[in-house]
């Protein structure tokens, strides 16, 4: 029998990561956490699981429809109200997950006429917000990491060349989830000010974990409640799932009635809102955890010699794929679950360690997995 045409082009394709010691594959949780963004050491929090179980009791295990449809029951709308309060602002919308929230938010915002701008090493979800509002004719402009001022140029050349109710739209990671270094949101938010620009800051590696209360960078900036629509995740800190955007009520009417990925998508399940509410409460009052988290994640990089930043995540920058993956293998022998992050995920030829800190490591862990570092840079 001949092979169908699908086989052979999925065959080249494979052969090809594989050359490039790119192919990816799935490998359970084992050893020492110190990759995922866990980050306050919830997830497997009992109060989180007790929490969960009286939602579903309560409301059930599923919400069994969409939120315009049935969906919607109490926890929901506590949730909402809860994360509006925290954010300071005036309402909340809450999405499945980060990646729909992204995706959905932009071209429900932005159409034909219109442009977004968005920073060079944003999170994939917002990449792909901006395709989708470049399917519906906005102009997308990607801005170099970090550089207002390449910001501002794209900003002003295309506002010169637009009709006055054209709208823009920048968008941009406020911790960078492969970096661990943070946006500058006051110099942002002044920016897209003087050019009547709508910002948008995701908060998923900022929610639980900075500013005061874990509200977030823009709390830890001086901006708290000030910028126009934060989006944030309830699946890292927090240890539930989920995501939400908070902004106006005009704002979270607007995406309610146009965001495809909230409208065509059954809500979240109530024992993931149960979940959610617990993780930031225990957020908000065990700081300990998040000045755990962050100081970790200071002695690492002093270990390392790398400069300080505001966040949990560590890069260990490698360079070639393959060595990349070499490093991880050798530092999961070890016990540590080290994961490789490669392209597409990070640019070309930036293969490299991603680290995190949670306040559920040990400082004899935190000092093993130093000590593996060490030795293994010294027989590269
Ligand atoms: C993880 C992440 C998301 C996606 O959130 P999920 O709830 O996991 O889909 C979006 N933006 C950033 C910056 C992230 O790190």
């Amino acid at each position: 029998m001949i092979p169908p045409p699908w086989q052979a082009r999925l065959h080249l394709q494979a052969q090809h990561r594989q050359t490039l010691g790119r192919d990816r594959s799935i490998h359970p949780a084992a050893g020492v956490d110190v990759c995922s963004n866990d980050y306050l050491g919830l997830r497997r929090d009992p109060r989180l699981a007790e929490a969960a179980a009286r939602a579903a009791h309560r409301h059930g295990a599923g919400a069994g429809a969409a939120r315009l449809l049935r969906g919607t029951c109490e926890l929901h709308e506590a949730l909402e109200a809860t994360l509006a309060q925290w954010k300071g602002q005036e309402a909340c919308l809450l999405f499945n997950t980060g990646y729909q929230a992204n995706a959905a938010l932009i071209p429900a915002l932005v159409g034909r006429g219109d442009a977004v701008f968005s920073d060079a090493l944003n999170h994939a979800s917002l990449v792909d917000g901006c395709r989708l509002a470049r399917a519906g004719g906005a102009q997308v402009g990607i801005y170099r990491h970090l550089n207002l001022a390449d910001l501002e140029a794209q900003l002003v050349a295309w506002r010169s060349a637009s009709p006055l109710e054209a709208l823009a739209l920048v968008a941009t990671d406020a911790v960078f989830s492969m970096d661990g270094d943070v946006a500058d949101l006051p110099s942002l938010l002044a920016l897209c000010e003087r050019h009547g620009a709508l910002l948008l800051v995701d908060e998923a590696h900022a929610t639980g974990i900075l500013g005061c209360d874990g509200t977030g960078l823009a709390q830890q900036q001086g901006v708290h409640g000030r910028i126009p629509l934060v989006m944030g995740t309830l699946g890292k800190a927090l240890g539930a799932f989920g995501a939400f955007v908070c902004g106006d009520r005009l704002l979270r009417e607007h995406l309610l009635n146009t965001a495809r990925g909230f409208i065509f998508s059954t809500a979240l399940p109530p024992p993931v809102l149960g979940a959610a509410l617990e993780g930031i409460r225990i957020a908000r009052a065990e700081s300990w955890r998040r000045e755990r988290a962050l100081g970790l994640a200071h002695r690492l990089r002093q270990a390392l010699g790398q400069p300080d930043q505001t966040s949990a995540i560590v890069p260990v920058p490698v360079g070639a794929d393959i060595e990349a993956v070499r490093l991880a293998k050798a530092l999961q022998e070890l016990g540590y679950d080290v994961r490789a992050v490669r392209p597409p995920t990070v640019p070309e030829g930036s293969a490299r360690l991603r680290i995190t800190t949670g306040a559920h490591l040990t400082d004899a862990e935190l000092d093993g997995l130093i000590a593996a570092l060490h030795q293994l840079r010294a027989n590269r």
